[in-house]
């Protein structure tokens, strides 16, 4: 495993995302409602909640994929109005700074796993092949498949391909990693090799925000749990705090999920 090429700061200082006011509706449906939340640089979010509740829609207002109606999100250089018709420029900074890794892993089934690690690389940022392949090798040996940079997706489990979609995105070297139910798709075993991942790379302090069922992941990866239910934070705390709260939804739902 190498290091990271931008090491984060490990002291916690400044908060690298503010999201203020976060509203967002479908027609009559308020999906996300008055939603605030810090994530500190270097740390890992888990977002818990009841199907429906608001997690994939807010994974996917922080980085534009869904217009927001009304909020602000500061990634360090004030806070951005982002509610409404955005300036094209201004959605491309916003998703720069961010990279998502879906459910179902969506890579290109055409291309081999080096050749997705290295596409956004070379087409959005520059890279030539050469040097994009460097990276994308040394990406696919952090994820475990250095052997790997050759097979189409066809040929890999859905563990291997979720470590390629992982691959991927890192490749961007983004400032937050966004992971939307990462191993929900995937059997046990193979959930577990996103997770040793996913771990590896909280341990080198990137910042994570991930939705997730798996209350183990959460115990032992985050740095924060925040829960949502109906399109609201019911509670963003430590794991411990979630874990203890004798709030009647959070028990219960913690009873349900495990
Ligand atoms: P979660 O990820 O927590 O399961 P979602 O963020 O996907 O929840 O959904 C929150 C609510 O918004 C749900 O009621 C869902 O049906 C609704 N919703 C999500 N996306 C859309 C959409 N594109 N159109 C209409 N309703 C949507
Ligand atoms: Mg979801």
């Amino acid at each position: 495993m190498s290091a990271p090429e931008t090491p984060a700061p490990e002291d916690g200082t400044g908060s690298s995302l503010r999201v203020r006011g976060l509203r967002k509706t479908f027609g009559d449906l308020v999906a996300l409602d008055d939603v605030s939340l810090d994530v500190e640089r270097g740390t890992t979010t888990v977002l818990l909640g009841p199907s429906g509740s608001g997690k994939s829609t807010l994974l996917r207002c922080l980085n534009l994929l869904e217009q927001p109606d009304a909020g602000t999100i500061d990634l360090g250089d004030g806070p951005i109005e982002v509610g409404g018709k955005l300036p094209a420029r201004t959605v491309r900074a916003i998703r720069s700074r961010s990279t998502m890794v879906f459910q179902q892993f969506n890579l290109f089934p055409h291309l081999t796993a080096l050749g997705n690690v290295t596409l956004a690389p070379m087409e959005n940022r520059g890279l030539d092949r050469a040097a994009a392949e460097a990276r994308g090798r040394e990406l696919l040996g952090k994820v475990g498949l250095a052997e790997k940079s050759d097979a189409y997706p066809d040929r890999l489990s859905g563990g291997q391909q979720q470590r390629v979609a992982i691959a991927r995105a890192l490749a961007m070297d983004p400032d937050f990693l966004l992971f939307d139910e990462p191993t929900s798709a995937l059997d046990p075993e193979l959930a577990a090799e996103v997770v040793a991942v996913l771990a590896d790379l909280a341990s080198e302090h990137r910042t994570l925000v991930v939705v997730t069922h798996s209350l183990a992941f959460a115990q032992r990866v985050a740095d924060r749990v925040v829960f949502l239910e109906d399109g609201k934070i019911l509670q963003d705390g430590t794991p411990e705090e979630f874990f203890s709260s004798t709030d009647e939804r959070l028990r219960r739902f913690r009873e349900v999920i495990s």
